[in-house]
């Protein structure tokens, strides 16, 4: 089986890997129907985390259950089925709170970005659909395991409801999808900080009512003059740069939720500068296996289309380019295409 192997700073290669079995009873191997490269993805790519020699690449997947270990009972080959990028047993203390992402034996998912997937955990990560899906769809589903579940807790966690006024800090896929995921919850007014005219654009087509280009400190004053001194109810942070924590911070009203799902980077907060802000804060790794159920209904049913987030698509042997096109900001978000004979 070939897959994606990062070898060092922008030295991605699809190349010859061991195809994955299963390796423990309560393992499935699926067969991906599409898979893509994440935000993520970007920062061993670029340098900026070190990897520990060369690593199959790739956390985001959905497919069709090709086997099962000899203990998995709730999926069966055939199915398809989307999982989170953690594996997670979703029994134990924290998993029965929502938090899947930190399961006392979660599991990295890692490896996506080839034909063939093993996914530890299966019974309690994977969530199976009753019939196969068109094709037409696969895109959408394919974000609810990492982008669009990830965007729906940033809303979420900043506690957006109906009549919010909300600020969405990143235009890449999550931040994106933080604004559909807002609009969904019914927030009355949603501000998108971003200076890219296509993402600006993509902003509005998911629910946005503002656009503010500024940002750092005349982001945060912009934010400021827009919601008449106050603050936003809502902030979702979806980059995870100090620049960007500051200004998501700065831009929430006294008593508000702010919400941070970019893995934070070099990011400091001063306990004392915090504590005069009254902001709630609440973020991480976002539990994407607590909202798949709701999420796979909503795209079945056509409520959202989560799936627009893609603009471009490539057959998988083309993984460098889905990652070049990224990291220039070429392309929002890069879907995947497994080859039919790998
Ligand atoms: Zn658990």
């Amino acid at each position: 089986m070939k897959g994606a192997i990062l070898y060092g700073p922008r030295d991605i290669r699809f190349e010859e890997r061991e195809t994955p079995e299963i390796l423990n009873p309560t393992d499935a191997v699926i067969r991906l129907s599409a898979t893509c490269v994440c935000g993520s993805d970007l920062w061993p790519y670029r340098g900026a985390q070190p990897i520990k020699g060369p690593s199959p690449m790739g956390h985001e997947y959905c497919g069709i259950v090709e086997d099962v270990g000899s203990a998995v009972k709730s999926v069966k080959p055939g199915q398809f089925a989307i999982g989170s990028f953690f594996a997670s047993d979703n029994t134990c203390p924290h998993c029965r709170h929502g938090y899947q992402t930190s399961c006392q034996q979660k599991e990295p998912v890692v490896g996506a970005q080839a034909p063939l997937l093993r996914v530890p955990l299966a019974d309690g990560t994977l969530v199976p659909l009753a019939d196969l899906p068109s094709d037409d769809l696969i895109p959408s589903l394919l974000s609810l395991s990492d982008v669009m579940g990830t965007g729906w807790f940033a809303a979420d966690a900043a506690c957006v409801q109906a009549g919010s006024t909300v600020v969405v800090v990143g235009d890449g896929a999550v931040g994106l999808l933080g604004v559909l995921s807002a609009r969904q919850m019914g927030a009355e007014r949603i501000i998108a900080m971003s200076r890219h005219p296509a993402r600006q654009k993509l902003a509005r087509e998911f629910g946005a009512t503002d656009i503010v280009a500024e940002r750092g400190d005349e982001g945060a004053a912009r934010i400021m003059e827009l919601t008449n001194g106050v603050g936003a109810d809502s902030v979702l942070e979806c980059v995870g740069t100090q620049e960007s924590m500051m200004q998501a911070i700065d831009a929430t009203r006294p008593g508000g939720y702010m919400s941070y799902v970019g893995v934070p980077h070099g990011v400091e907060l001063n306990g004392a500068g915090l504590f005069f802000t009254h902001v709630r804060l609440h973020g991480g790794p976002a539990p994407v296996r607590r909202y798949l159920p709701d999420l796979i209904d909503l795209v079945l049913r056509g409520q959202i289309d989560p799936g627009k987030v893609f603009d471009l698509m490539l057959p998988l042997d083309q993984v460098a380019e889905g990652y070049r096109a990224m990291d220039e900001r070429r392309a929002i978000k890069a879907l995947l295409l497994p080859l039919a004979q790998t």
